[in-house]
């Protein structure tokens, strides 16, 4: 009874990408402070952790190149946090409503109506291309004219381990949740960050990450987004099909969520930022991808003796949050309606 109701409720959601007029936007200006200044923070925290570090301001190279393969040259111009959609669309059962189009999504965004623009980062993958759940990689390039280059990837859960399939050129659609650096993808000053030899207990990221939330106070928020390579090993996670029975427990997830000890070099993409603030950002996100089949979230090296990592991140001037926070989504609807079934099914036995 219990599985016919579910399979019910999932019937009648569709799979089509949401119209982006509708969906709930929010904007906000963060602090932007110089660079050298933001420079200093990121040096003196990863010295904290690793034992050769160099961060400096550079003319941005041409990212589009080995290692990094990036769909656009550079980070500048305009540069945005985005977070888009909700774990809360995810757990404890997949809101299948919840597919958005980058494109439009991104057009509908004050500044970028009609000018080029790069969006690189991390989500869940665009299900209805493979009809299954997946980690996105998001690459993507996008001119004025329309015309377009997609450097972005999936990666899934298949039967014997995992796969990395790269998007079909014209696969603009995320789903679910992500977290997106958005800029014009122009050459100009970033910062490049080296690091290797982890001594500590904080990884590459959540270092950094954490040398912003105690250098800057509460009402600062500051952002950084773009992309590192990781040489070494490193723990990953690819997210399996979606679950047909409810995830509520930390436990369930991590049985949900499947981890592999990926070998580099190994390119990931996405943000972090200082402060959770009112808009209960996610501190960091990022998912690799790799030319040698591997690919998904991202969590931490696990070779920190012979790790090396190599970085440019830009500074974001605004977060934008698109339909996080939309009332009880159909997720925690489909939760309810089974809880008060089984609820039922023990009181009539
Ligand atoms: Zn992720």
């Amino acid at each position: 009874m219990l599985k016919i109701a579910l399979i019910l409720v999932h019937i009648l959601i569709a799979n089509g990408s949401l119209d982006p007029e509708k969906l709930e936007y929010h904007e906000k200006k963060i602090y932007k402070p110089p660079l050298e200044e933001v420079r200093l923070v990121l040096e003196e925290s990863l010295k904290k952790n690793f034992a050769q570090v160099s961060v400096e301001i550079v003319d941005c190279p041409d990212l589009t190149k080995d290692p990094f393969y990036l769909a656009s040259s550079g980070l500048v111009g305009d540069g945005t946090i985005i977070e888009y959609g909700n774990t809360k669309y995810l757990l404890p059962l997949p809101d299948k409503s919840k597919v958005y189009d980058l494109i439009t999504s991104i057009r509908r965004i004050d500044g970028f109506k009609e000018k080029d623009f790069f969006v690189c980062g991390a989500g869940a993958g665009p299900f209805p291309l493979i009809n299954q759940n997946s980690e996105g990689i998001y690459n993507l390039k996008v001119h004025a004219n329309g015309s377009m280059i997609n450097e972005g990837y999936l990666a899934k859960i298949v039967a014997s381990g995992m796969e990395l399939q790269k998007f079909p050129n014209n696969e603009t659609r995320a789903a679910i949740l992500g977290n997106l650096f958005l800029s014009e993808g122009k050459a100009g000053k970033v910062i490049k960050v080296v690091a290797k030899n982890r001594f500590g207990e904080e990884n590459f990221i959540s270092s950094m990450q954490k040398g912003l939330t105690q250098s800057y106070p509460t009402d600062k928020i500051i952002g950084l987004g773009g992309a590192f390579v990781m040489n070494g090993k490193a723990n990953i996670h690819v997210m399996d099909k979606f679950s047909e029975i409810p995830i509520n427990t930390d436990e369930e997830l991590n049985s949900w969520l499947k981890f592999f000890d990926m070998p580099g070099p190994l390119i990931c993409l996405g943000n972090y930022v200082s402060q959770q603030t009112d808009y209960e950002l996610r501190f960091q996100h990022f998912h690799c991808f790799s030319k040698h089949g591997y690919g998904g979230h991202y969590h931490y090296d696990t070779t920190p003796d012979t790790v090396e990592y190599e970085g440019y991140f830009n500074i974001a001037e605004r977060i934008v949050l698109i339909d996080k926070n939309s009332a009880i989504s159909v997720s925690s609807k489909i939760a309810l309606i089974s809880k008060l079934l089984l609820i039922l099914m023990k009181f009539l036995k």
